[in-house]
């Protein structure tokens, strides 16, 4: 099932746009399973879940452990308290979901104390729910100005996630906005090379994503099925 689920999305999906598999709340089998079928990079939005799956499968970047999975790479998504860094950073290629200064900062010391440049995107607050993470509009700008005040990391572009919405307008709307500011930054800061991607579109989302200049999908549910989050 996992693997039909993979083929069936990868059938749509351009082949420049990078499938990334959100195993949060799946057992380590479901991650296994999807490896076997070809899928690489998986996502997790819990420090302690992503710190157990990376020791227990293994993974390419840059300090995990041999496992059964030696090529997969792991994205973290969710909020991420600085007191849990040691538990993210040293399993992660990428970092989705910088979502504030503080964050920002505490993350490139890190890198820098210990000799990386931690590849991170910043998250966007473009829904309408008033709780969401995220930094707003004029806040990336301001930030990628001074970008040299943060040499352990690189700034690979922005996340963000649609208005909790039926309405497909609402959502081509929330996409258009930060592809709208996706194409300002890269305009505005052309010396940072590195920020082209955009990490939009979900479940039950990322075919809108895909009209809004996403070039990285985060998927869960649509492969792995729902998730249970009594038992984990
Ligand atoms: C859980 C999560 C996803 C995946 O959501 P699905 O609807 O299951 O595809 C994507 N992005 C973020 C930031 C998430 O927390």
């Amino acid at each position: 099932m996992i693997a039909d689920n993979i083929e069936r999305i990868k059938q749509e999906l351009p082949s420049d746009v990078m499938l990334v598999a959100v195993s949060k709340f799946h057992p380590s089998a479901a991650v296994r399973e999807a490896y076997a079928c070809g899928q690489r990079v998986f996502a997790e939005s819990r420090p302690q879940e992503l710190q157990q799956k990376a020791l227990e499968l293994g993974g390419r970047f840059p300090s995990s452990p041999e496992g059964p999975c030696p090529e997969i790479e792991w994205h973290f998504i969710g909020h991420l308290q600085t007191n849990k860094l040691k538990m993210v950073l040293p399993y992660a290629s990428l970092v989705q979901s910088i979502d504030s200064l503080h964050l920002l900062k505490a993350v490139s010391d890190w890198g820098v104390s210990n000799g990386r440049v931690i590849d991170v995107l910043l998250e966007v607050h473009i829904g309408a729910e008033e709780t969401k993470q995220g930094f707003h509009e004029e806040e990336v700008v301001d930030l990628l100005f001074d970008s040299e005040k943060y040499p352990g990391v690189r700034f690979c572009g922005l996340m963000g996630m649609a208005s909790h919405t039926d309405d497909p307008g609402t959502i081509h709307a929330d996409f258009a906005r930060i592809d709208g500011l996706m194409a300002y930054l890269v305009d505005l800061f052309p010396e940072l090379a590195s920020f082209r991607q955009l990490s939009i579109g979900m479940s039950g989302d990322w075919k809108i994503a895909l009209q809004h200049g996403a070039t990285i999908v985060r998927i869960g549910t649509a492969i792995f099925g729902q998730r249970d989050y009594g038992t984990r």
